[in-house]
């Protein structure tokens, strides 16, 4: 079932959540038993990230530094696939520019067609950490929008090889990623919005945001959205802190700023245990209000835990 269909037929707030898949030579029971724990609660569809391959300097024997080509966490297709054949919940794989040219994207797209997975993530794939800027595949997309109209084109039988008779229309649910603090690399928050409003009108059926972590930074996004004319569900997603490096980490990789009242409780903590239960107190509350709100759907982002979710999840639903 496609997302939009979930969140259009359930008349309460569903319960989604993001996985990534595990580290290279890892196995799929790692991310099982990060499922297991969450199946009570019903999640209405899980998302799986995509990691494209990165470039790690490693010394060499004579001390020089030598450029290696790796992918850390390779397997979303097949976590996918494994995911929805032994739980039968709906999977959004997510999709990327980065790494991929049309052609690519266009085999992967058919790859999840056959598998019976019909959601996915559409996303830009974050700048090369080394060069600081985002570059795209020769014959790549270098923006999301253009990613979107690709799936909306072959949810129209327009494949990328325009002498195939009648193409198989695929009929993917298409989801975009949108930033309440705005994206790290947007020269301000109008102009995201709008280019937010650009992938929605070129076919996407709702929004995922970043996570936030003051309810007011979602509510005041939603309100600019709105009246910016995106009418499409704007789904929230939260992330739970539970390691002190969160406090600088987050900001710096996510653009996201942590309330000061949220940063009072991690600085006291002596240990990451108890920063997990200050995320966990925080992460209710958040959860709570907009639940209250009429949100479509609460996504955690679990980054591989779900222990933490889980007591969440219970005290919300
Ligand atoms: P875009 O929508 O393309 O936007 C990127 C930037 O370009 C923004 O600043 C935007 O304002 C600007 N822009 C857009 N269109 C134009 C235009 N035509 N001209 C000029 N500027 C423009 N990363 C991964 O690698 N794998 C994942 O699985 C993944 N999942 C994610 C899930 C969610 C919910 C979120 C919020 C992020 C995820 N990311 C993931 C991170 C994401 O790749 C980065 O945030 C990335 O930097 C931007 O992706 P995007 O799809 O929002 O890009």
């Amino acid at each position: 079932m496609k997302v939009i269909d979930h969140i259009n037929e359930s008349k309460s707030t569903l319960f989604s959540f993001e996985l990534l898949p595990p580290l290279k030579g890892s196995t799929l029971q790692t991310i099982f038993d990060t499922i297991n724990p969450l199946l009570e609660f019903n999640p209405a569809y899980i998302n799986v990230t995509y990691h494209r391959e990165e470039v790690v300097y490693r010394p060499s024997s004579n001390g020089t530094l030598i450029p290696t080509v790796l992918r850390r966490r390779p397997g979303t297709v097949g976590i996918a696939a494994a995911i929805q054949h032994k739980y039968k919940i709906d999977i959004v794989p997510h999709i990327i520019c980065g790494g991929f040219n049309q052609l690519e994207t266009e085999d992967a797209l058919i790859d999840l067609d056959f598998l019976g997975i019909h959601n996915v993530l559409a996303i830009r794939g974050d700048a090369d950490k080394i060069v600081g800027r985002f570059e795209p595949k020769i014959g790549g997309h270098r923006y999301a929008v253009d990613l979107v109209k690709q799936v909306i084109a072959m949810n129209h039988g327009n494949y990328q090889d325009e002498t195939l008779e009648k193409p198989n229309p695929t009929k993917f649910c298409v989801g975009v990623a949108g930033y309440p603090e705005k994206h790290g690399e947007s020269p301000n928050s109008i102009s995201d919005i709008q280019r937010l409003k650009e992938k929605v009108n070129a076919g996407a059926d709702y929004i995922v945001t970043q996570m936030f972590f003051e309810n007011k930074n979602y509510f005041n996004f939603v309100k600019a959205c709105r009246d910016i004319g995106i009418t499409v569900p704007i789904i929230p997603g939260l992330k739970p802190v539970s390691l002190k490096e969160h406090l600088s980490i987050l900001p710096k990789v996510f653009n996201v700023e942590l309330p000061q009242d949220l940063v009072k409780e991690m600085e006291k903590c002596c240990d990451n245990r108890s920063v997990k239960e200050v995320g966990v107190k925080w992460a209710i509350e958040q959860a709570k209000e907009l639940k209250k709100a009429g949100v479509p759907s609460l996504h955690f982002y679990t980054m591989g835990k779900s222990d933490n979710i889980a007591r969440i999840a219970k005290e919300v639903y």
